[in-house]
């Protein structure tokens, strides 16, 4: 099993945050100081409204800005849609692909999601690929073979392994306050890496692993120091700059 690298900690605003909520980047600036920057990388995922505010109010302070979907298409008559170029000429680094939001509420398919990180890569950008399970699924001991099904079909089999990066965000814990017990996050992050390994030849565990799904300052530490998990994708607690820098705190001394 790999050693535990510095963490990767993105924080997805949903759609939350008018142009005063640049006042939150400012303040987790404020507090990522040297050795927090060495124990993790920040990303914010702001609305699309924002993340040339957010790219701008970045500069200089080592924060990554993020995106939260993005259109197959470069450009063309896709009226409403954003492309991951348009992404890419805001200043922004990483896009969101396949949240279980998207694929539930506007029917995102697995063959959506890959043709999406496969946007994100022509672009230049880094998706960041969910996954992840419904209650029903894991009553029924599914998870495992959902998760399995949804990377086949989600993870551009193409990509260099560095170059993706994999949520797994359990739909039941997103917004509930509930998460898996360790154990069990241990053996979906030590699944994913497995199939990893088949899908993109990545044997050297490249591709990092974040868990998502009501991380809070509480559970962070324990939840970072879990085999397998490289960091986290934040939703509510990623909105005050308070918050989400005690998440990122919980990955000190994780190394
Ligand atoms: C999310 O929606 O990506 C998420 C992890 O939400 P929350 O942290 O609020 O559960």
């Amino acid at each position: 099993m790999p050693a535990k690298t510095r963490a990767l900690i993105v924080g997805n605003w949903k759609m939350n945050g008018l142009r005063h909520a640049m006042a939150e980047i400012a303040l987790i600036a404020g507090g990522y100081d040297g050795r927090l920057r060495r124990a993790c990388e920040l990303i914010i995922c702001p609305p699309t409204t924002l993340v040339h505010l957010a790219a701008q109010a970045a500069l200089g302070t080592r924060i990554g800005v993020g995106a939260q979907d993005c259109h197959i298409e470069a450009s063309g008559a896709f009226t409403g849609e954003i492309s991951a170029e348009m992404l890419a000429d805001c200043g922004v680094s990483t896009v969101i692909v396949g949240h279980s939001e998207r694929r539930s509420y506007f029917a995102e398919t697995d063959g959506d999601v890959k043709l999406k990180a496969q946007a994100a890569l022509r672009a230049g950008l880094m998706p960041i690929i969910c996954v992840g399970e419904t209650n029903s699924d894991r009553e029924a001991g599914r998870t495992l073979a959902v998760i399995k099904r949804q990377l086949v079909g989600s993870v551009p089999d193409d990509a260099s392994p560095h170059q993706i990066v994999i949520a797994y965000e359990p739909i039941w814990a997103i917004g509930t306050g509930l998460t898996p017990t360790l154990a069990d996050i241990a053996e979906v992050h030590g699944c994913i890496s497995r199939e990893l390994a088949s899908i993109l030849s990545d044997r050297r565990g490249a591709t990092r692993i974040l868990y998502g799904g009501s991380v809070k300052p509480a559970n962070a530490h324990d939840i970072l120091a879990v085999a397998h998990v490289a960091g986290a994708l934040v939703g509510g607690a990623s909105l005050k700059a308070a918050d989400f820098l005690a998440i990122a705190n919980g990955a000190l001394d994780l190394r």
